[in-house]
């Protein structure tokens, strides 16, 4: 089959590669019909994410059709069309009984990998690297679903590609990240980032009942497309001390009740310094960072604010006003979002026309020109926010 395969920092491919086969009584095959590239998809992609190899496919967000079904699945059959969370989960451990199924125990074959880079093990995410379980990923033309009983869900037939897709990953992470700010009717939220999930982050913080969102962008299309879908009132931002100010300006002083990070590494720039503690003796090179969106956000939330962060953030990171976040008492959430625990509800919210995710689609291409569309992605041109492929 054809796959978009890592070759290395910035240089991503597609190859023939062999079909995935049925590995566990628990997996089913899914032949892809959609799949997209996310922002976390380009941390791979600029080597920020340590224990990638030469030949892991890459994607995580994707759809697509039941080929065929190991002899212990019970939810599916052949033909049934799926949308696939991100996150690999076992279904039975204490976290996943909590519905923490990102921190789940079990389903990363590698835990020694992501305890020597975080300390405990994770949850498996499918193409993110060999620490978070070396799972093959869905940019492809099939993929292998482990623990298939208890990640993907049926798609209604009403419903085409466009609208569900989101449901891996985007439309879940954005709301967890806007449960996570702790909104209360009538509070003001603040949101860095207008990408997918800065989009979905603003839709999820106006349905949980913010009475205003603020979002925080430097690219106009970006920002240009939050205030199309809703009454969004924008900050651009070209440096990094002018959003503090602006912030106080537009809350009286007070600054937001809370703020969310829907940037992530990003932020970070390309600075390569410092060492991740790895007991496996494999030296890692991690960023160093410097977090403007963290720093922005630690000064400006409201006393007493919550601040939550679904951008993701790799190894150590560097000049957190932590004193601030301190004497504040801010509240801090964040984490790899727990799809499976927002599949059902998201998907009933689609499914009743209280939204539809298909607004975030600018780009549409061939599985093919994937290299090309990450290129796209990455630089924003073309006023790129998010890519379909087909295979
Ligand atoms: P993206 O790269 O398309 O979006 C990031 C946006 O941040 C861009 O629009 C960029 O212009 C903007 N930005 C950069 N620097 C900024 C700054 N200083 N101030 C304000 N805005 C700034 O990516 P995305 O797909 O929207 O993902 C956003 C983040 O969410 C990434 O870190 C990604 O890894 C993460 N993510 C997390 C989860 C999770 O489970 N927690 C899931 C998916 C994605
Ligand atoms: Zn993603």
């Amino acid at each position: 089959m054809k796959a978009l395969v890592w070759h290395g920092r910035n240089d991503v491919r597609i190859d023939t590669v062999p079909d995935p086969k049925i590995k566990e009584p628990t997996d089913v095959i899914l032949k892809i019909t959609s799949t997209a590239i996310c922002g976390s998809d380009l941390h791979i992609v600029d080597g920020m994410v340590p224990t990638m190899e030469k030949g892991d496919i890459l994607g995580h967000e994707f759809m697509g059709e039941v080929v065929e079904a190991g002899r212990e699945v019970k939810k599916f059959k052949v033909g049934d069309r799926v949308v696939v969370p991100f996150t690999i989960a076992c279904g039975n451990c204490e976290y996943c009984d909590d519905t923490l199924y990102s921190l789940c125990d079990n389903s990363n074959p590698n835990p020694e990998k992501a305890k020597a880079n975080l300390g405990h093990s994770i949850s498996g995410i499918f193409g993110y690297s060999h620490m978070l379980g070396g799972f093959d990923g869905g940019q492809a033309e099939y993929v292998r679903v482990p623990y298939a009983d208890v990640g993907p869900i049926k798609v209604p037939s009403t419903l085409s590609d466009d609208q569900s897709l989101f449901l891996s990953d985007i439309f879940p992470t954005g709301y967890m990240a806007a449960e996570n700010a702790d909104i209360k009717r009538g509070d003001t939220v603040a949101i860095w980032g207008c990408g997918p999930v800065g989009q979905f982050a603003i839709q999820s913080a106006f349905m949980l009942g913010a009475e205003r969102v603020i979002a925080i962008d430097s690219v106009k299309e970006r920002l240009d497309m939050a205030k199309n879908h809703s009454r969004v009132e924008l900050i651009r931002t070209t440096d990094r001390d002018d959003v503090y100010e602006k912030l106080m300006e537009m809350t009286n002083g007070k600054g937001p009740d809370s703020c969310i990070d829907a940037v992530g590494a990003e932020a970070h720039g390309d600075t390569l310094v410092g060492k991740a503690v790895d007991k496996t003796k494999e030296v890692l090179q991690l960023p160093m960072s410097r977090p403007y969106v963290l720093q922005q956000i630690m000064m400006s939330c409201k006393k007493a604010g919550t601040v939550s962060i679904p951008g993701v953030y790799i190894g150590m990171v560097n000049e957190i006003p932590f004193g601030a976040a301190m004497n504040k008492a801010l509240t801090f959430k964040m984490g790899q979002t727990h799809v499976q625990r927002y599949l059902k509800p998201l998907l009933d919210k689609v499914d009743e026309g209280l939204i539809d995710p298909s607004f975030i689609i600018t780009h549409r291409m061939k599985l093919d020109e994937a290299p090309k569309a990450y290129d796209l992605f990455k630089k924003k041109e073309d006023k790129c926010v998010k890519v379909v492929l087909t295979p």
